[in-house]
């Protein structure tokens, strides 16, 4: 049998000064009384300062995200003390040269023979890195979702939306739409006036679809000069309804210049259905844009206001 070595009777303070992360001890009363190296290099604060005090008394004065001060009631050391629970936070402590620095922290309650809680020890270490590692990700995640020329959701944010809807409504039977929009005559602008203003022509657009619809639909970009919007909880009026709305505010925008420059949107409508899939139900939509077009442009589109019979191959629907 392997014999277990010995282990060196400082082997544990030792190790405690030697990493880098910071280690302190309290008693029930939240004094310090164990301060370790990694602890004074993080907050700039030497050990003969510290041990004796109380954490709370204007020393490390832990903040959270929202600048709530914790000492002054919801610490996790304290709570730790309190319920005998270890604890992880993120919090901003107080650097003795005055700034903030984010901290990762874990408390752990120490006990004696008998199970009281006696203290706690609390564990912190530098979380700028992480942090600034999470927000990096965030913001590579909403860029993944965002058009580069509009600014608003891109086709895989609308088309991840869709997929959304459509689940809640099979699951709950919460309806909703879609809008298929196109700019009319939009070769004309580019031709006329240059690529580039094409390009602040979309995102004019873009940004007044956005401004007009509800905070809690969906317009995206679908392409080229196609945009999509996902309404929620619409029958198939209010739809239409909000496809006018769209179709009357793009309508009355225009780019300054000499010449004020408008374009007219073409809308095609489509409730869902809950056999839809996200394929299916744009397809419909697009059809009724198809329909928008070819009566003549800057119109909204549904089965309703073609004067065509309710949804539904049941119903013998032209638009399947
Ligand atoms: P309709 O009323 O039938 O929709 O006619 P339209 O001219 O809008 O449609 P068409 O499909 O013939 O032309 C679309 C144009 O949109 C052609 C293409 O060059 C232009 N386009 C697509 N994407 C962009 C873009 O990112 N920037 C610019 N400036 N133009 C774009
Ligand atoms: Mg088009
Ligand atoms: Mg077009």
């Amino acid at each position: 049998m392997a014999q277990t070595p010995d282990v060196p009777p400082n082997l544990y303070h030792d190790l405690l000064e030697a990493i880098a992360d910071g280690v302190y001890f309290t008693d029930r009363e939240r004094r310090i009384a164990y301060w370790n190296r990694g602890a004074e290099a993080l907050t700039g604060y030497g050990r003969a300062e510290v041990v004796g005090r109380r954490c709370m008394d204007n020393l490390l004065v832990h903040i959270d995200d929202a600048g709530t001060r914790l000492c002054l009631g919801h610490c996790p050391l304290a709570a730790t003390l309190e319920d005998g629970e270890p604890r992880e936070a993120d919090v901003y402590l107080h650097h003795r040269e005055g700034h903030r620095v984010p901290v990762r922290v874990r408390v752990f309650p120490i006990r004696d023979a008998g199970g009281a809680v006696t203290g706690a020890v609390e564990v912190f270490n530098d979380n700028t890195a992480a942090r600034r590692a999470a927000e990096h990700l965030e913001r590579m995640e909403r860029l993944a979702l965002l058009d580069h020329l509009t600014g608003i959701a891109n086709r895989r944010r609308a088309e991840s939306a869709l997929r959304s809807r459509l689940e809640e409504l099979r699951r709950n039977g919460w309806g909703f739409g879609v809008l298929m929009m196109d700019i009319d005559d939009f070769k004309a602008v580019n031709d006329t006036y240059g690529h580039e203003t094409g390009d602040r022509v979309l995102r004019l657009v873009g940004r007044t679809l956005e401004a007009g619809a509800r905070s809690f639909d969906l317009v995206g970009r679908w392409g080229g000069e196609e945009f999509v919007a996902v309404v929620a909880g619409a029958d198939r009026g209010a739809l239409h309804e909000a496809g006018e709305r769209l179709r009357m505010l793009v309508a009355h925008s225009s780019l300054d210049g000499d010449l004020p420059l408008a374009v007219t949107l073409s809308v095609g409508c489509a409730e869902a259905r809950p056999g839809d899939t996200p394929e299916s139900l744009v397809a419909r939509a697009d059809r009724m844009l198809y329909e928008a077009k070819r009566s003549g442009k800057n119109q909204v589109c549904s089965l309703e206001n073609r004067g065509l019979p309710p949804g539904g191959p049941e119903n013998g629907d032209p638009y399947p």
